[in-house]
Protein backbone atom coordinates (compact mmCIF):
# COMPACT_ATOMS: atom_id res chain seq x y z
CA UNK A 1 0.00 0.00 0.00
CA UNK A 2 1.19 3.42 -1.24
CA UNK A 3 1.00 6.60 0.72
CA UNK A 4 0.06 8.82 -2.42
CA UNK A 5 -3.60 10.64 -2.13
CA UNK A 6 -4.28 9.09 1.48
CA UNK A 7 -7.02 11.91 2.11
CA UNK A 8 -8.63 9.24 4.63
CA UNK A 9 -8.32 10.78 8.04
CA UNK A 10 -7.87 7.52 10.05
CA UNK A 11 -5.57 6.45 7.08
CA UNK A 12 -3.25 9.63 8.36
CA UNK A 13 -3.61 8.92 11.85
CA UNK A 14 -2.57 5.70 11.43
CA UNK A 15 0.44 6.91 9.40
CA UNK A 16 1.56 9.35 11.64
CA UNK A 17 1.38 6.95 14.75
CA UNK A 18 3.78 4.71 12.14
CA UNK A 19 5.87 7.66 11.46
CA UNK A 20 5.97 8.26 15.46
CA UNK A 21 6.84 5.06 16.33
CA UNK A 22 10.29 4.94 13.66
CA UNK A 23 11.10 8.43 14.92
CA UNK A 24 11.79 6.71 18.23
CA UNK A 25 13.59 3.58 16.72
CA UNK A 26 15.82 5.89 15.65
CA UNK A 27 16.19 7.74 18.20
CA UNK A 28 17.16 4.50 20.16
CA UNK A 29 18.44 2.09 17.47
CA UNK A 30 19.90 4.39 14.78
CA UNK A 31 23.27 6.37 14.13
CA UNK A 32 24.58 9.85 13.20
CA UNK A 33 25.70 10.03 9.71
CA UNK A 34 23.81 11.14 6.54
CA UNK A 35 21.27 7.71 5.84
CA UNK A 36 19.78 8.62 8.96
CA UNK A 37 19.65 12.41 8.41
CA UNK A 38 18.17 11.82 5.06
CA UNK A 39 15.05 9.70 7.49
CA UNK A 40 14.58 11.95 9.47
CA UNK A 41 14.50 14.66 7.32
CA UNK A 42 11.46 12.36 5.82
CA UNK A 43 9.75 11.98 8.74
CA UNK A 44 9.53 15.33 9.47
CA UNK A 45 8.56 16.29 6.09
CA UNK A 46 5.77 13.52 5.90
CA UNK A 47 4.31 14.46 9.72
CA UNK A 48 4.39 18.35 8.31
CA UNK A 49 2.30 16.84 5.14
CA UNK A 50 0.52 14.84 7.04
CA UNK A 51 -0.35 18.50 9.76
CA UNK A 52 -1.38 20.68 6.72
CA UNK A 53 -3.16 17.56 4.18
CA UNK A 54 -0.73 17.99 1.85
CA UNK A 55 0.30 15.05 -0.97
CA UNK A 56 2.54 12.82 0.89
CA UNK A 57 5.44 12.47 -1.56
CA UNK A 58 8.00 14.32 -0.93
CA UNK A 59 10.69 16.17 -3.40
CA UNK A 60 14.27 15.80 -3.54
CA UNK A 61 14.79 19.28 -3.03
CA UNK A 62 12.36 19.58 0.04
CA UNK A 63 14.12 16.43 1.47
CA UNK A 64 17.64 17.77 0.44
CA UNK A 65 17.16 20.94 2.42
CA UNK A 66 15.39 19.32 5.15
CA UNK A 67 18.09 16.40 5.81
CA UNK A 68 21.18 18.95 5.45
CA UNK A 69 19.57 21.02 8.19
CA UNK A 70 18.15 23.93 5.87
CA UNK A 71 21.83 24.57 3.53
CA UNK A 72 20.89 23.91 -0.10
CA UNK A 73 23.47 21.55 -1.96
CA UNK A 74 25.28 23.24 -4.77
CA UNK A 75 24.95 19.82 -6.56
CA UNK A 76 21.20 18.78 -7.85
CA UNK A 77 19.35 17.95 -4.76
CA UNK A 78 18.49 14.06 -6.45
CA UNK A 79 22.18 13.61 -6.77
CA UNK A 80 23.40 15.17 -3.52
CA UNK A 81 20.77 12.63 -1.87
CA UNK A 82 21.27 9.25 -4.16
CA UNK A 83 24.65 8.19 -2.43
CA UNK A 84 23.09 8.69 1.11
CA UNK A 85 19.69 7.04 -0.18
CA UNK A 86 21.34 4.26 -1.77
CA UNK A 87 23.16 3.26 1.74
CA UNK A 88 20.02 3.90 3.47
CA UNK A 89 17.93 1.61 1.56
CA UNK A 90 19.94 -1.11 0.25
CA UNK A 91 22.43 -1.61 3.53
CA UNK A 92 21.53 0.34 6.83
CA UNK A 93 17.94 -0.54 6.89
CA UNK A 94 18.59 -4.25 5.27
CA UNK A 95 20.70 -4.91 8.06
CA UNK A 96 18.09 -3.63 10.81
CA UNK A 97 14.93 -4.93 8.70
CA UNK A 98 14.47 -7.56 11.30
CA UNK A 99 15.11 -5.22 14.27
CA UNK A 100 12.64 -2.97 12.67
CA UNK A 101 9.66 -4.99 12.62
CA UNK A 102 10.14 -6.47 15.99
CA UNK A 103 10.24 -2.92 16.97
CA UNK A 104 7.06 -1.98 15.52
CA UNK A 105 4.96 -5.36 16.56
CA UNK A 106 6.44 -4.69 20.27
CA UNK A 107 4.51 -1.38 19.65
CA UNK A 108 1.43 -3.02 19.16
CA UNK A 109 1.52 -1.96 15.52
CA UNK A 110 0.89 -4.55 12.58
CA UNK A 111 2.75 -2.34 9.73
CA UNK A 112 6.29 -1.28 9.86
CA UNK A 113 7.35 2.32 7.22
CA UNK A 114 9.65 1.49 4.76
CA UNK A 115 11.11 4.48 2.77
CA UNK A 116 10.70 5.23 -1.17
CA UNK A 117 11.33 6.72 -3.84
CA UNK A 118 9.56 6.95 -7.04
CA UNK A 119 11.77 6.48 -10.30
CA UNK A 120 8.86 6.83 -12.98
CA UNK A 121 8.91 10.43 -11.87
CA UNK A 122 12.58 10.73 -12.49
CA UNK A 123 14.38 12.94 -15.59
CA UNK A 124 15.00 15.86 -16.30
CA UNK A 125 12.98 18.55 -14.58
CA UNK A 126 10.72 16.33 -13.06
CA UNK A 127 12.24 15.09 -9.63
CA UNK A 128 12.56 12.16 -7.56
CA UNK A 129 9.57 12.11 -5.31
CA UNK A 130 10.20 10.63 -1.97
CA UNK A 131 7.69 8.99 0.56
CA UNK A 132 7.16 6.12 3.41
CA UNK A 133 5.64 2.32 2.27
CA UNK A 134 3.06 0.62 4.80
CA UNK A 135 4.61 -2.70 4.93
CA UNK A 136 3.13 -5.41 7.00
CA UNK A 137 5.44 -7.05 9.08
CA UNK A 138 5.89 -10.69 7.63
CA UNK A 139 4.47 -13.59 9.75
CA UNK A 140 7.52 -14.92 11.78
CA UNK A 141 7.76 -12.23 13.95
CA UNK A 142 3.94 -12.17 16.29
CA UNK A 143 2.26 -8.98 15.50
CA UNK A 144 1.34 -7.39 18.92
CA UNK A 145 1.24 -10.45 21.21
CA UNK A 146 4.56 -8.79 22.49
CA UNK A 147 3.29 -5.36 23.88
CA UNK A 148 5.87 -3.17 24.87
CA UNK A 149 7.03 -3.39 28.73
CA UNK A 150 6.19 -0.51 30.82
CA UNK A 151 8.03 -1.46 33.97
CA UNK A 152 10.42 -0.21 35.41
CA UNK A 153 12.58 -3.57 36.09
CA UNK A 154 11.15 -5.14 32.70
CA UNK A 155 12.58 -4.81 29.64
CA UNK A 156 12.23 -5.84 25.58
CA UNK A 157 14.74 -6.73 23.08
CA UNK A 158 15.18 -6.71 19.38
CA UNK A 159 17.37 -7.90 17.45
CA UNK A 160 19.02 -4.70 16.57
CA UNK A 161 21.02 -5.61 13.19
CA UNK A 162 22.08 -8.36 11.24
CA UNK A 163 26.24 -7.53 11.39
CA UNK A 164 27.81 -8.44 8.01
CA UNK A 165 30.05 -11.45 8.61
CA UNK A 166 34.22 -11.46 8.03
CA UNK A 167 35.29 -11.14 4.42
CA UNK A 168 36.50 -14.72 3.96
CA UNK A 169 33.32 -16.48 5.38
CA UNK A 170 30.83 -14.22 4.00
CA UNK A 171 29.78 -16.47 0.90
CA UNK A 172 28.94 -19.05 4.15
CA UNK A 173 27.32 -16.89 6.79
CA UNK A 174 25.67 -14.66 4.54
CA UNK A 175 21.87 -14.76 5.45
CA UNK A 176 22.62 -17.53 7.86
CA UNK A 177 24.06 -21.03 7.65
CA UNK A 178 21.39 -23.36 7.49
CA UNK A 179 22.57 -26.65 9.27
CA UNK A 180 21.09 -29.34 6.49
CA UNK A 181 22.29 -30.48 3.43
CA UNK A 182 26.54 -30.71 2.91
CA UNK A 183 26.26 -27.42 4.91
CA UNK A 184 25.71 -29.92 7.84
CA UNK A 185 28.22 -32.42 6.68
CA UNK A 186 30.91 -29.74 6.22
CA UNK A 187 30.47 -28.09 9.90
CA UNK A 188 30.57 -32.13 10.57
CA UNK A 189 33.36 -32.82 9.00
CA UNK A 190 35.22 -29.51 9.81
CA UNK A 191 34.87 -30.45 13.87
CA UNK A 192 36.34 -34.00 13.33
CA UNK A 193 39.21 -33.10 11.03
CA UNK A 194 39.99 -30.74 13.92
CA UNK A 195 39.70 -32.97 16.51
CA UNK A 196 41.77 -35.66 14.32
CA UNK A 197 44.81 -33.48 13.91
CA UNK A 198 44.67 -32.63 17.61
CA UNK A 199 44.50 -36.45 18.26
CA UNK A 200 47.32 -37.10 15.81
CA UNK A 201 49.85 -34.51 16.91
CA UNK A 202 49.22 -35.44 20.75
CA UNK A 203 50.43 -38.88 19.60
CA UNK A 204 53.01 -37.98 17.70
CA UNK A 205 54.77 -35.52 20.24
CA UNK A 206 54.49 -38.49 23.02
CA UNK A 207 56.04 -41.17 20.57
CA UNK A 208 58.89 -38.58 19.66
CA UNK A 209 59.65 -37.84 23.73
CA UNK A 210 59.18 -41.23 24.69
CA UNK A 211 60.55 -43.66 22.29
CA UNK A 212 63.41 -41.73 20.61
CA UNK A 213 66.81 -42.01 22.17
CA UNK A 214 69.25 -39.42 23.02
CA UNK A 215 66.82 -36.06 22.84
CA UNK A 216 68.46 -33.17 22.37
CA UNK A 217 66.99 -30.27 24.29
CA UNK A 218 66.23 -28.87 20.76
CA UNK A 219 64.42 -31.31 19.68
CA UNK A 220 62.49 -31.50 22.96
CA UNK A 221 61.39 -27.86 22.91
CA UNK A 222 60.86 -28.03 19.13
CA UNK A 223 58.57 -30.69 19.80
CA UNK A 224 56.42 -29.13 23.00
CA UNK A 225 56.11 -25.61 21.12
CA UNK A 226 54.65 -27.25 17.68
CA UNK A 227 52.43 -29.56 18.99
CA UNK A 228 51.16 -26.98 21.54
CA UNK A 229 50.22 -24.88 18.63
CA UNK A 230 48.50 -26.66 16.74
CA UNK A 231 46.53 -28.02 19.80
CA UNK A 232 45.69 -24.84 20.68
CA UNK A 233 44.74 -23.57 16.92
CA UNK A 234 42.25 -26.14 16.39
CA UNK A 235 41.01 -26.20 19.65
CA UNK A 236 40.40 -22.30 19.19
CA UNK A 237 38.33 -23.42 15.77
CA UNK A 238 36.09 -25.73 17.78
CA UNK A 239 35.46 -24.79 21.12
CA UNK A 240 32.87 -21.92 19.67
CA UNK A 241 31.09 -24.65 17.92
CA UNK A 242 31.23 -26.68 20.68
CA UNK A 243 29.78 -23.76 23.36
CA UNK A 244 27.32 -22.54 20.44
CA UNK A 245 26.00 -26.32 20.00
CA UNK A 246 25.46 -26.28 24.36
CA UNK A 247 24.59 -22.99 24.84
CA UNK A 248 22.59 -21.90 21.38
CA UNK A 249 24.00 -18.15 21.77
CA UNK A 250 28.09 -17.34 22.42
CA UNK A 251 30.13 -14.19 21.30
CA UNK A 252 30.64 -14.47 17.50
CA UNK A 253 34.61 -15.12 16.99
CA UNK A 254 36.52 -11.67 16.35
CA UNK A 255 37.97 -13.56 13.07
CA UNK A 256 33.90 -14.18 11.46
CA UNK A 257 32.56 -10.56 12.01
CA UNK A 258 33.28 -8.05 9.71
CA UNK A 259 35.71 -5.36 11.24
CA UNK A 260 33.23 -2.37 11.19
CA UNK A 261 30.87 -4.59 13.57
CA UNK A 262 31.12 -4.78 17.19
CA UNK A 263 29.55 -7.17 20.09
CA UNK A 264 28.18 -9.41 17.85
CA UNK A 265 26.39 -12.76 18.95
CA UNK A 266 26.60 -15.97 17.13
CA UNK A 267 23.64 -17.94 17.64
CA UNK A 268 21.45 -21.24 16.50
CA UNK A 269 17.82 -20.55 15.68
CA UNK A 270 15.33 -22.38 14.26
CA UNK A 271 14.39 -22.48 10.88
CA UNK A 272 10.80 -20.86 10.29
CA UNK A 273 8.25 -23.48 10.60
CA UNK A 274 10.84 -26.48 10.05
CA UNK A 275 12.85 -28.19 12.52
CA UNK A 276 16.49 -26.82 10.56
CA UNK A 277 18.73 -24.96 12.66
CA UNK A 278 20.75 -22.07 11.23
CA UNK A 279 23.45 -20.38 12.50
CA UNK A 280 23.44 -16.62 12.22
CA UNK A 281 25.48 -13.44 13.30
CA UNK A 282 22.89 -11.11 15.67
CA UNK A 283 23.60 -8.02 17.26
CA UNK A 284 20.17 -7.63 20.06
CA UNK A 285 19.69 -4.19 21.99
CA UNK A 286 17.25 -3.08 24.47
CA UNK A 287 16.20 0.36 25.75
CA UNK A 288 17.01 0.63 29.82
CA UNK A 289 13.88 1.24 31.50
CA UNK A 290 15.44 3.19 34.77
CA UNK A 291 17.16 5.70 33.00
CA UNK A 292 16.80 5.25 29.03
CA UNK A 293 20.03 4.48 27.89
CA UNK A 294 20.70 1.92 25.59
CA UNK A 295 21.23 -1.95 26.47
CA UNK A 296 23.73 -4.17 24.85
CA UNK A 297 24.40 -7.68 25.65
CA UNK A 298 27.62 -9.14 27.00
CA UNK A 299 28.74 -11.60 28.51
CA UNK A 300 27.90 -12.40 32.41
CA UNK A 301 31.85 -12.61 33.34
CA UNK A 302 32.35 -14.10 36.67
CA UNK A 303 29.37 -12.61 38.47
CA UNK A 304 26.70 -14.41 35.91
CA UNK A 305 28.48 -17.08 34.45
CA UNK A 306 27.04 -19.22 30.90
CA UNK A 307 24.83 -15.68 30.61
CA UNK A 308 24.87 -13.29 28.48
CA UNK A 309 22.98 -10.13 30.43
CA UNK A 310 21.95 -6.41 29.02
CA UNK A 311 24.01 -3.62 30.13
CA UNK A 312 23.09 -0.36 30.39
CA UNK A 313 25.61 2.41 28.78
CA UNK A 314 24.51 4.86 31.05
CA UNK A 315 24.94 2.75 34.41
CA UNK A 316 26.34 -0.79 33.53
CA UNK A 317 27.48 -2.09 37.05
CA UNK A 318 23.91 -1.54 38.09
CA UNK A 319 21.38 -1.33 35.53
CA UNK A 320 22.05 -4.76 34.74
CA UNK A 321 18.75 -7.02 33.43
CA UNK A 322 18.45 -10.64 32.00
CA UNK A 323 18.45 -11.72 29.02
CA UNK A 324 16.19 -14.57 27.02
CA UNK A 325 16.51 -15.06 23.66
CA UNK A 326 13.28 -16.75 22.91
CA UNK A 327 10.87 -14.49 24.13
CA UNK A 328 13.28 -11.28 24.04
CA UNK A 329 12.42 -10.07 27.48
CA UNK A 330 14.29 -9.16 30.55
CA UNK A 331 13.93 -8.74 33.92
CA UNK A 332 16.15 -6.43 36.25
CA UNK A 333 18.73 -8.45 37.89
CA UNK A 334 19.93 -6.67 40.95
ZN1 LIG B 1 20.12 2.61 32.59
Amino acid sequence: MTLQNQADATEDLNLRELLLCLSEYIQRHGASGKPFDVLRGLITLTLERIEKGEDLKISSTSLQVEADGGVVTEKSPGSALSGPWKTLTERTLVDREQGLQKFFSQHGLSHYLWPVKDKSAGGAGNPSMYYFEMRPISSEEDVGTTEPTHSSTMISYIPEITPRPAWWIKKLLEGGYSLEGWRRWLLVGFGLTSFLIIVMFIAMAWIVLVYSDNLSLQTIVTTILSTSLVVWVCYSLISPLVRLLDWRIIKAPESMVSLREHNVLMELVKEAGGNTKRIRLVRYAGICPICSGKVEILEGKKEFPNRFVGRCEESPAEHVFSFDRVTLKGELLR
